[in-house]
């Protein structure tokens, strides 16, 4: 069976400096309470305007993001590639309400493309919605409530912002994703991502669409999208999550009185998840698979898929990826092997990915046996390199 376990191979890239600002992170991670009153501490501080960079910056950004400008993650971009392992930039700014700022994501999407069509080790470029449109639209867009003219026409600037981003990555020959977000507003997404995959995914899968699988209604639509793919003749690209805003999409529908859309518990998610991953391993010939996850049953499940269905490793329809400064241990050991396996590496001003270092925090709160293997992992690392010195 397939072993996540070698240290050496996980950690190779890291130096001790590294491993020991991780294992200081990993452990505060796993208490809750640290982390919330740390939550509520920078809610605090943004909302008086108390800079707090200067208390991120150190460990906690580092950790998890690449820098604050493209050109700032291009050294790490190099020291993955030493690995076999390439590198998806990912400019973490999320919810701009104000309209005054759409202009900069889209500039630096523009970019992203840009440096991937020029740079081997960057497959992929990625966006996030609500870097484009407010939350408000989208989910007005989503449930047919656009009422006035001008709501009408900032939906449709989310629709062509969305259009010229796929439409230069095709041209620029370089695939996309689209993140996946809040369910309420999740089907507008749905429609404008399957518009573009349509348009631009004839000849091989250029857009890919996010599905997360703690929600009880990804696999049925998986199968809805697979059938219309076909008969429209057109490939489909699929980023596999679980799902990271589990609690809010639980509270929201507590609050609102209207069924969780989210899984029973935990088991449902991940037989979701690896049905879907069977799902689109039998369609392999129209499917395009991104396995966005940090579990080792998942990677081993496609792993072992691919080996089934004969995909050589190499084979650009499937794909593995975690987050930047997670799992180490999957990302190394997959690239070592030589199967295609990308980071995610956020960047941006530190108080435009705040909400994204959060729910890292918070993610490796809730998933504590994995910030425990994590930490384990480093320990045995550090515990390794004393013995060999
Ligand atoms: C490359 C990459 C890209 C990503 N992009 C996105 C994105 O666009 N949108 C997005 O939402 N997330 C995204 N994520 C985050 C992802 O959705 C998960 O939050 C995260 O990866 C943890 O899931 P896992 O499979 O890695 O780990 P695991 O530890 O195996 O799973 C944890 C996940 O299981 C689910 N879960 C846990 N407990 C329960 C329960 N009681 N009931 C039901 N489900 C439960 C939750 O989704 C939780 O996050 C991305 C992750 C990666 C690696």
């Amino acid at each position: 069976m397939l072993s996540f376990d070698n240290t050496g191979i996980a950690y190779g890239n890291k130096s001790d400096t590294d491993l020991k600002r991780a294992c200081y992170l990993f452990r505060i991670m796993s208490k809750p309470l640290l982390v919330k009153t740390a939550k509520v501490m920078f809610r605090i501080a943004h909302a008086l305007h108390i800079p707090f960079a200067w208390a991120v910056k150190p460990h906690l950004y580092k950790q998890f993001v690449g820098g604050e400008t493209l050109e700032d993650c291009l050294p790490l971009v190099r020291r993955l590639e030493k690995y076999n392992v390439k590198a998806i930039l990912d400019y973490s700014v999320e919810k701009i309400v104000s309209e005054k700022y759409i202009h900069h994501p889209m500039d630096e999407f523009v970019m992203t493309i840009d440096e991937a069509a020029i740079d081997s080790n960057i497959p992929f470029a990625v966006f996030k919605p609500t870097a484009l449109c407010s939350e408000e639209i989208l989910e007005k867009a989503a449930t047919g409530n656009l009422k006035s003219a001008n709501e009408r026409k900032e939906a449709n600037k989310f629709r062509t912002r969305v259009e010229i981003l796929c439409r230069h990555a095709f041209f620029k020959k370089v695939r996309i994703m689209i993140d996946a977000e809040d369910s309420w507003y999740q089907s507008f997404i749905d429609d404008v991502a399957e518009e573009m995959m349509e348009k631009f995914n004839k000849e091989t899968a250029i857009v890919y669409n996010t599905l997360q699988m703690y929600r009880v209604d990804r696999f049925e639509y998986l199968k809805s999208l697979y059938e219309r793919a076909r008969e429209k003749e057109f490939f489909l690209g699929i980023k596999l999550v679980r799902g990271a805003y589990m609690e809010k999409e639980r509270a929201r529908a507590a609050a609102l009185g209207y069924p969780s859309p989210i899984q029973p518990d935990r088991e449902a998610t991940d037989r979701s998840f690896d049905e879907a991953l069977h799902f689109a391993m039998r369609h392999v010939d129209r499917i395009y698979i991104f396995n966005g996850t940090h579990n080792e049953n998942s990677t081993r499940l496609l792993v072992e898929l691919m080996q089934r269905y004969g995909i050589e490793k190499t084979d650009e329809r499937c794909y593995f990826s975690q987050l930047y400064g997670m799992s180490d241990n999957i990302s190394f050991t997959l690239a070592g092997l030589g199967y295609n396996v990308a980071k995610y590496v956020p960047y941006g001003p530190v108080e435009a990915v705040m909400p994204y270092l959060i729910r890292r925090a918070e993610e490796n709160t809730a998933i504590a046996s994995q910030t425990g293997r994590e930490l384990n992992l480093i320990r045995q690392e550090l515990q390794r390199r004393k013995k060999e010195a």
